[in-house]
């Protein structure tokens, strides 16, 4: 671990030393060698007991100094000043293979100043269910915070019910959020929010220090970041579900996997949280809030730096930057070669027809591939001829077209009700559905001719209609 935390030369007031609490019975669940390969870890511990200690937090890797963070954050618009780690110890960082500093912090490792009420645990369904999506993110080309390990304590937690406790290892770019920005800013910490704004630059941005304002710089390359993963999740039918500003990561990866899901049947207001009750993050507005939450950044920054106006720039430039990168995205998976002055409605069109006739989103785009040497337009309806005319004839051979679709449509995806099957035979001690959803997901684009019942949309009573904050 690297001997000295990053974080450590912030304001004493944004972090607390931590100690996590020991598991009794701690037993490795799952282990990502490739992951702890590429983070050059391998010699912490050879074998599952030694990593079932470390990664439940009963003993400490080399070097570690475990600390919680605190931060601020806007939680569904409303501005909360003091927030923070109140289930979460970082371990530290280290410098993975290709030199960059990845943070590596337990979840579910007991109590921390930022707990308030809460009693710094967490139990096996929300371990379970980072584990798999955050994982298959990666797989799915969508920039996320890594699933290291999961462990069960061998201990209970109480929630409404008597559960099995378990920690999970998250492995991320940083745990810097706009948050973390809002916390000094709300304090009016100009010299500390200089520290942190260089912080952020000297470890995701370094060529923003060469800028004539680095922090506008910062922003401009933060705003690009974000527009590139909000399309990514809107592509892969992702719905983050909490996209509070203290889960923004100034790194762009997608984090905190809480309510998340992903769409079946398409639906441009589509809602799982059980929390958001006026549908401020449904599955179509990610974009729009995603601004929402650079802007709060903005107002940071501009406690730090006079540019307004190269502020205000980057963020009015938010939306085509996101339309840019997003229809990117959709003309790969429809197969369109170029860019042509139709495409943007052809893609309208094409979501106009899932969403009337509730269409499994993942699906049908394999199934569209299927149907590009057609000369009738029997699925899809008029779309289909639509696409058709402009799929084709542009170079590439049917079968090249489709090869391309396939190649960036998954024919797998962390369904809610496999996750949810996956976590009911785990509390079970049944491990099976997680393994198998672990292989598919590994490889989303091939077909797995044994576990190929993986990729169904669920039956009518398999249906998901909410998910839980992780708690
Ligand atoms: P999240 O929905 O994971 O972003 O959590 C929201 C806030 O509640 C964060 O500040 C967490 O640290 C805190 N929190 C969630 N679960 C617990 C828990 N079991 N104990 C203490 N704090 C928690
Ligand atoms: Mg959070």
């Amino acid at each position: 671990m690297h001997p000295e935390n990053g974080y450590t030369r912030l304001p004493p007031d944004m972090y607390a030393a931590v100690v996590p609490e020991a598991a009794r019975h701690p037993v490795l669940l799952a282990w990502n060698d490739a992951l702890a390969e590429e983070l050059g870890i391998g010699g912490w511990a050879d074998d599952d007991d030694a990593r079932a200690r470390i990664f439940s937090g009963s003993k400490l890797p080399p070097d570690s100094k475990p600390v919680a963070l605190a931060y601020a954050g806007h939680q569904f618009g409303y501005f909360v000043p003091q927030l923070g780690d109140g289930r979460a110890a970082l371990l530290g960082e280290v410098v993975d293979a290709s030199g960059t500093l990845r943070d590596i912090q337990l979840k579910g490792s007991g109590r921390t100043p930022y707990s308030r009420g809460g009693d710094g645990r967490s139990w096996l369904g929300p371990v379970i269910r980072e584990y798999l999506v955050s994982e298959a993110m990666h797989r799915l080309g969508v920039p996320t915070t890594r699933a290291l390990a999961a462990v069960a304590t061998g201990e209970h937690v109480y929630r409404e019910e008597r559960l099995p406790g378990a920690v999970f290892t998250r492995v991320a770019a940083s745990h810097m959020r706009v948050g973390t920005f809002e916390f000094l800013a709300a304090r009016k910490q100009t010299d500390a929010l200089e520290v942190l704004a260089d912080y952020a630059i000297d470890r995701h941005y370094p060529e923003a220090r060469a800028a004539d304002d680095p922090y506008a710089a910062f922003f401009d390359v933060v705003t690009s970041r974000q527009a590139e993963l909000v399309a990514r999740w809107m592509a892969v039918g992702f719905i983050h579900g909490v996209m509070n500003t203290d889960n923004t990561s100034i790194a762009g990866e997608t984090i905190d996997y809480g309510p998340c899901a992903f769409m079946d049947e398409f639906r441009h207001d589509k809602v799982f949280s059980s929390i958001d009750h006026h549908g401020r993050y449904a599955y179509g507005n990610q974009p729009a809030i995603a601004q929402w939450n650079l802007a709060r950044l903005a107002e940071c920054l501009l406690q730090v730096s006079d540019s307004q106006a190269a502020f205000e720039t980057a963020l009015s430039a938010f939306p085509e930057r996101y339309n840019e990168r997003y229809r990117r995205l959709m003309r790969r998976k429809l197969g369109l070669s170029g860019n042509e002055p139709g495409d943007a409605g052809l893609i309208d069109a094409w979501l106009g027809h899932l969403e009337d006739n509730a269409l499994d989103y993942t699906l049908s785009f394999r199934k569209l591939a299927t149907r590009v040497s057609s000369n009738d337009d029997a699925h899809f309806g008029d779309v289909e001829r639509q696409w058709r005319e402009r799929a084709v004839g542009r170079g590439a051979t049917p079968e090249e077209i489709a090869a391309s679709m396939n190649a960036v449509n998954p024919l797998f995806i962390p369904r809610n009700h496999r996750i949810e099957q996956a976590i009911q035979d785990a509390v079970d001690g049944d491990m099976r559905v997680f393994r198998e959803l672990q292989t598919v997901l590994a490889q989303p684009f091939d077909d797995h001719r044994e576990l190929a019942h993986y990729a169904d949309a669920p039956q009518p009573e398999e249906r998901v209609f909410q998910t839980f904050c992780g708690t």
